[in-house]
């Protein structure tokens, strides 16, 4: 094809009007058929110029990140692309768009999906092609086992034997606890001390029993929050409070960024101070004595967002892509449950919990909870103000 356009174009002087219209006809016929193609694509297709405006899209690219191509025409690509999509346009703007990459980002609006984003530059042009593929329906059929709704019956029959255990427990940490009492009466004697000592070891590792089966309680109950309006601040300082004395043996600092005022969202207050005391207690196990963990709270026209940014050990990229499956831990008396219980009541929430790490530098968990009033976004300049 390049072929046959340079031999017109070098023979072009000698054309008379008519191969002329002939040529253009035949040009102007071969754009509609690719600009047709391109349209009826699955995939969708955004063209974005040097600065970061929309060139063009076709109808799945508005179908999949929810926008109006007319509409959103000229304007930053990274300001029409809606939700956590928009950090990532932006992120690739500020690499110069010269770098192809895929990521997979989540949005919230106009509805939860999964989003794969391959960036490839149009080098001649100066452009980037972004090719966007609804990802949403593959990763919910990967999602982990325990949280798909075909194992109820295995869910039930799981939680009814923990249930069984826990009575057992108690009953021995009860037994424990008497056994201690006569020993401790006894301190003078040698004996009794040793085995007082083991009576304590048996109770230590009865309560660890006890807190695996809680966590795994926690992870198979469905999450169903009780909703109400609310600020983020108030269960993230009481999580900081409860934390407290965990922050301070471990000689972390917290430096805190709190807006003024913090509109409200739907909240069930006592589920979210879980997830942010998860947060950052993880943040505190990665971080060295005298760190700071950075915990922000923002909002723009749609979500507030908590960011716990730490400057910990972070993760290499295939540890993080499995941080939030159950049992996944690294510490010697961790469960690996915090941060999927975490995400998943997040998402009760319809929200989204996401990570972000470079090893040696550090991770950032972000939580995004939908604005209770969430401010329309208007696309024409003429209306904003
Ligand atoms: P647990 O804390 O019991 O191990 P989690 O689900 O809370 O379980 O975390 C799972 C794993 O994710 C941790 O064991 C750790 O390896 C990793 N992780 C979580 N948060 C961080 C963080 N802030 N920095 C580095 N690694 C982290
Ligand atoms: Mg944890």
């Amino acid at each position: 094809m390049p072929g046959f356009f340079d031999s017109v174009a070098r023979r072009i002087g000698k054309l008379d009007a008519e191969s002329l219209r002939r040529q253009y006809e035949h040009l102007a016929e071969d754009r509609r058929f690719f600009e047709a193609l391109l349209r009826s694509m699955h995939e969708g297709v955004m063209v974005v110029g040097g600065r970061g405006e929309l060139k063009w899209a076709n109808s799945a690219a508005e179908r999949i990140a929810g926008f109006s191509y007319e509409r959103a025409r000229g304007r930053p690509a990274a300001q029409i692309l809606p939700g956590g999509f928009a950090p990532a346009a932006q992120e690739h703007l500020e690499e110069g768009w010269t770098r192809a990459a895929v990521r997979e980002v989540e949005i919230s609006y106009p509805e939860r999906k999964i989003v794969s984003v391959e960036t490839a530059p149009l080098e001649s042009r100066g452009e980037t092609l972004l090719l966007l593929r609804d990802v949403t329906a593959e990763r919910e059929r990967e999602a982990d086992a325990l949280e798909s709704g075909r194992n109820d019956a295995v869910r039930e029959l799981a939680s009814g034997v923990a249930h069984e255990i826990g009575n057992p427990l108690n009953a021995l940490t009860i037994h424990l606890q008497l056994l201690a009492r006569e020993l401790r009466k006894n301190a003078g004697d040698e004996r009794c001390v040793r085995w007082l000592k083991d009576v304590e070891t048996a109770r230590s590792e009865i309560g660890r029993v006890d807190s695996i089966i809680r966590g795994f309680l926690a992870a198979i109950r469905p999450v169903k929050p009780l909703l109400s309006p609310g600020s983020l601040a108030v269960p993230l300082q009481r999580a900081l409070a409860a934390l407290k004395a965990h922050l301070e043996n471990s000689g972390v600092r917290v430096a805190l960024d709190l807006p003024e005022s913090v509109p409200n969202a739907m909240i069930d207050p006592g589920m979210i101070e879980q997830v942010f005391f998860n947060l950052a207690k993880n943040a505190a196990e990665a971080m060295k004595s005298g760190s700071v963990l950075e915990i922000t709270l923002r909002y723009d026209d749609m979500n507030v967002e908590a960011v716990f940014r730490d400057h910990g050990s972070g993760m290499a990229p295939e540890e993080l892509a499995r941080i939030f499956e159950p049992y996944r831990t690294t510490k010697r008396d961790g469960n690996g449950l915090g941060l999927m219980v975490s995400r998943r009541i997040v998402r009760a929430h319809g929200g989204e919990l996401e990570a972000e790490s470079k090893q040696g530098d550090g991770t950032r968990f972000t939580v995004r909870i939908p604005r209770l009033e969430r401010r329309v976004r208007r696309l024409s300049t003429s209306e904003d103000s």
